[in-house]
């Protein structure tokens, strides 16, 4: 029997997938940080009644817990039975492309004031310019007293933006290549134009800036040394088409993931095992530093939880014993780019989130690539749960690729696969994704943790 994929609007009821889209849309116009990301949850965790991990004695039984790593990431989770049986663990990522402001970022030429910024991730940088930038992050004042800084969401807020050259003289810049039409030195947000006189022998935009932040926040320039300033795409999520089917936002890689994951953790039914929320920082520069998935924290949570629970287990025995999903987004066909996927195994918008058995590159290099048996294990909660899902390839072979954290998480010893929405224009300032993928997403997240 020939195997076909249905698509989702045909067969569930759109009022539950539009209704569904509405609480993430909400989501995605408060945290813009992973930072702020990581304040939501623990107010949640907080609300459900789970507890600190590391500022209790003993975990009981059925008894919710999280952890806030450092601010940055974040997990929670409920131990139901023993540990070395392991756990459904889902992992997604909830930092995403951006510009951060360079340590020292305030400079002034030709009567205007800039911040200097270094990209972070992978994006096509041409995308960035002339449009409303707003500013997000910490910074720590001499003293040690923290700052957070949200600049340009307010109604009433100034935005900031990168300039680009007038057509009219634009003829050696778009002789360039794509990669080099935008370079990342030109990536410089404009900020002020207004030159400091009172007092003041040499006008200047910068000192004035400098006077504005320290009248305003009490900063100085050595502060922003001791920051973390993001610049961020300053556009609320929408409803796409006349028919509302889709939504465009910033940062749905992989925060559509992320909250399809904290929905179906608050609302999924599973006293019976041990399950596992994860939600990692640093994803898009490679899952380093000590709070990206690379780091050594899913070893030092499951010490946590083998000591509070008294149970007998190695962690490494709960890792070998445990089940992964990585909760991150792929990419669906788009009719105007058409040829980059093969088509007989590319990802299909509003048909389910897109199971990718590997990822990687050229010969499936650096791919963490999922055994028959465990696709067989997940396939068979997929469909117990009734979830719509697909099969796709990030692009042809030996056209591109990209990685996950499934290759981490199968480090530790668990068995894992990929498993996200598909977005278009991934990695842009407003990704696309369909709600009924998006809806879908959840119930498969949520058949994985109940089955
Ligand atoms: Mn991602
Ligand atoms: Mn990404």
């Amino acid at each position: 029997m020939e195997y076909v994929n249905k698509n989702i609007w045909s067969e569930i009821d759109n009022e539950l997938i539009m209704d569904f889209a509405e609480g993430y849309k909400s989501f995605m116009s408060g945290g813009m940080t992973e930072r702020a990301i990581v304040t939501l949850l623990e107010a949640k965790s907080i609300d459900k009644g789970y507890v600190d991990i590391t500022s209790v004695d003993k975990l009981e039984l059925g008894q919710g817990f999280y952890l806030n790593h450092r601010q940055k990431s974040f997990f929670m989770g409920v131990v139901n039975e023993e540990l070395k049986s392991g756990l459904k663990l889902i992992g997604s990522h909830i930092d995403a492309p951006r510009l951060d402001l360079k340590q020292q970022p305030i400079y002034e030429e030709e009567g205007m004031a800039l911040f200097k910024t270094h990209y972070y991730g992978g994006i096509k940088k041409y995308q960035w310019v002339t449009m409303p930038l707003c500013l997000e992050g910490v910074v720590y004042r001499k003293d040690g007293s923290k700052l957070e800084l949200s600049i340009g969401r307010g109604a009433n807020d100034p935005v900031f933006t990168i300039t680009d050259l007038l057509p009219h003289l634009a003829q050696e810049q778009m002789a360039k290549t794509g990669g080099k039409i935008i370079e990342g030195e030109k990536l410089n947000v404009l900020i002020g134009s207004i030159p400091l006189v009172e007092g003041e022998k040499d006008p200047s935009v910068k000192k004035a800036i400098l006077g504005f932040l320290n009248k305003e926040y009490g900063l100085i320039e050595e502060d922003f040394l001791r920051a973390e300033l993001e610049i961020l795409p300053n556009i609320p999520p929408r409803d796409i088409g006349f028919d509302r089917s889709m939504i465009g936002a910033y940062g749905q890689d992989d925060r559509i993931c992320a909250y399809s994951l904290m929905k179906s953790f608050f609302e999924g039914e599973f006293s019976s095992s041990n399950v596992l929320a994860c939600f990692f920082d640093k994803e898009e520069i490679g899952s380093n530093g000590d709070t990206g998935a690379q780091s050594r924290v899913l070893e030092y949570l499951m010490e946590l939880l083998i000591g509070k629970s008294g149970m007998k287990a190695t962690s490494l025995e709960v890792f070998f014993n445990s089940k992964g999903l990585s909760a991150d987004v792929s990419a669906v066909d788009d009719p105007s780019y058409e040829g980059v996927f093969d088509k007989y195994n590319r990802g299909r918008l509003g048909l389910g989130p897109i199971i990718s058995k590997y990822s990687g590159s050229k010969g499936k290099y650096d791919a963490n690539d999922a055994s028959a048996e465990y696709l067989s294990y997940v396939m068979g909660v997929l469909d117990k749960g009734k979830v719509m899902y697909q099969f796709g390839e990030l692009g042809k072979v030996d056209l591109g690729g990209g990685g996950t954290i499934a290759s981490y998480l199968s480090q530790l010893g668990m068995e894992v696969v990929d498993m996200g929405t598909g977005l278009l224009s991934m990695h842009s300032p407003f990704e696309v994704a369909s709600k009924a993928d998006l809806y879908m997403t959840y119930l498969g997240y949520r058949a994985f943790l109940e089955n």
